[in-house]
C-alpha cells in the first residue's frame, strides 16, 4: 500500500511531501499507525549526507511509537490497537555470532536500520518513521509500558537505548561519578538515566542557558565546558564519561577528566575524526571507547526500566511541517531537548490535499 511521508530527494533538499510504499504484512509482520516520530541528530547527519553514504529519496525517522492497525497470521507478541515502538533497527540477519547474543546492531551480515538500509522486500532501501505507517517484523517491535506518555516515549527507541547501553555496559551504579558532554537528545536521556542508576551526574555543556535545566533534570553538578577553571576541579575524578556532542570538539579536554581505569564512551558522531592525545591513555590507564544504539533484548529492558523509574524524554511537539525548521534549529542547539513529530498533522494535510 502507498502510505503518506515526508522524503529528502538530495543533500540539500528539504524534506517534503511524498508517497512511499509499504508491503502488506507477511506472518510474522506488524503494520503501525504512527503516532510521534522523534527527531534524532542522525536523522540531520544522514538526510544532509554529512556521514556520505544517503540513498534519496531519504525517509528519516527511528523514534517511532504507533498504533498496531494490523498483525499477520503468525504474530504472538502484538494485537490490534496495542502501542508499540521500533526503534533504529528492522532487521538482521539472526544467526551471526552477534544476533545470537542479542547484539543485532552489529549483525556481522550487516544489521537493517529503519531507513536508509538496504531492503529485501522492496530491493530498494528502508524507509523510516516520518510517515504514516511502517510494517515491520514482530521481532523488532517493542512494547510501550502503559504508563508512559506516547510522544514522550518516542524518544527512548534511540536516544533512550544509545545512551542506556553504555551505561550498564560499562556498569555505571550507585555513587559513581559520571559525566555527560553535551545537554541534547541524548545528553539529557543520559542524565535522566544515569542519575535513576544512582549515579553522581555531572554535566558539561557548552551553553550557559542549560544550567538551569540540567539541575531540574536530575544532575548533581553543570560545567561550562570553556570555563577552564571549573574543568580543572575534576581532573581525575570520574568513573564513567558519556560523549553525545555531535560536531568537532577537543575529546582530551574530557579524557584528562577520568580517574585510573576510566572509560569515556563515544556516541555523539561527529562527521570529522577527533585527535586523541594518546598519553591522555596511558598515563591514567583510561580506555576511550565507542557503543552504537543496542539490541533488542536491551531496548525492550531500557523501556522497562524507564516504565519503572516514569522516565520520558523532556519534548518539544511539531507538526511535520515544521521539520525543517526543527532541523535548523536543532543544529543550532535550539530545542528542549527533543523534537518530536505528531503525526497526525500528516494526516491532516494529506485529508486537505
Ligand atoms: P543534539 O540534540 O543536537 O545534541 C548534541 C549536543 O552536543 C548539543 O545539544 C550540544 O550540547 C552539544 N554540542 C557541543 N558542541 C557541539 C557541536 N560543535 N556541534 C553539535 N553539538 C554540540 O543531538 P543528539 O540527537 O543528542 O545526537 C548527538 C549525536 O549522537 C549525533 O552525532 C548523533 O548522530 C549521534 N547518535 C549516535 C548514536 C549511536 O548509536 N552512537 C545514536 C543516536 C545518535 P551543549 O549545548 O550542552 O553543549
Ligand atoms: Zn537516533
Ligand atoms: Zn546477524
Amino acid at each position: 500500500m502507498k502510505t503518506n511521508a515526508h522524503s529528502a530527494l538530495d543533500a540539500s533538499a528539504l524534506l517534503a511531501p511524498s508517497r512511499i510504499q509499504r508491503r502488506d504484512p507477511g506472518d510474522h509482520d506488524v503494520r503501525i499507525e504512527i503516532l510521534f516520530c522523534g527527531v534524532c541528530h542522525s536523522d540531520v547527519h544522514t538526510v544532509r549526507n554529512e556521514w556520505h553514504g544517503t540513498t534519496y529519496p531519504c525517509v528519516p525517522g527511528h523514534e517511532i511509537i504507533g498504533r498496531v492497525a494490523k498483525v499477520g497470521a503468525k504474530v504472538g507478541k502484538f494485537k490490534e490497537g496495542d502501542i508499540a515502538g521500533v526503534g533504529c533497527l528492522v532487521d538482521s540477519c539472526r544467526t551471526c555470532a552477534s544476533c545470537m547474543a542479542n547484539l543485532e546492531q552489529f549483525c556481522e551480515a550487516g544489521a537493517i536500520f529503519t531507513y536508509n538500509s538496504p531492503d529485501k522486500h522492496s530491493g530498494g532501501v528502508t524507509y523510516g518513521g516520518y510517515s504514516e505507517s511502517i510494517v515491520v517484523d514482530e521481532a523488532f517491535v517493542l512494547t510501550v509500558p502503559r504508563n508512559l506518555d506516547h510522544a514522550g516515549a518516542a524518544p527512548l527507541l534511540c536516544a533512550g537505548i544509545t545512551t542506556y547501553s553504555p551505561l550498564k555496559h560499562n556498569n555505571v551504579s550507585k555513587g559513581q561519578k559520571v559525566g555527560v558532554v553535551g545537554l541534547g537528545g541524548l545528553g539529557h536521556m543520559a542524565v535522566k538515566i544515569a542519575k535513576a542508576l544512582g549515579a553522581h551526574v555531572v554535566v558539561f555543556t557548552t551553553s550557559l542557558n542549560k544550567v538551569e535545566d540540567a539541575l531540574r533534570l536530575g544532575a548533581d553538578e553543570v560545567v561550562h565546558s570553556k570555563d577552564e577553571a571549573a574543568m580543572k576541579k575534576h581532573l581525575n575524578s570520574c568513573h564513567f564519561i558519556l560523549d553525545t556532542v555531535a560536531g568537532k570538539h577537543d575529546i582530551n579536554a574530557y579524557l584528562v577528566l577520568l580517574r585510573r581505569d576510566g572509560t569515556l564512551t563515544q556516541v555523539g558522531v561527529p562527521s570529522e575524526p577527533l585527535a586523541v592525545d594518546v598519553s591522555n591513555l596511558i598515563f591514567g590507564r583510561r580506555n576511550f571507547s565507542g557503543s552504537l544504539i543496542g539490541g533488542l533484548k536491551e531496548t525492550q529492558e531500557m523501556l522497562d526500566f524507564c516504565g519503572a523509574h516514569n522516565i520520558t524524554s523532556d519534548i518539544e511537539l511539531i507538526p511535520i511541517q515544521k521539520v525543517n525548521e526543527a532541523y535548523d534549529r536543532l543544529v543550532k542547539g535550539d530545542v528542549k531537548y527533543r523534537f518530536v513529530i505528531d503525526m497526525a498533522s500528516l494526516k491532516q494535510a494529506s485529508a486537505l490535499a
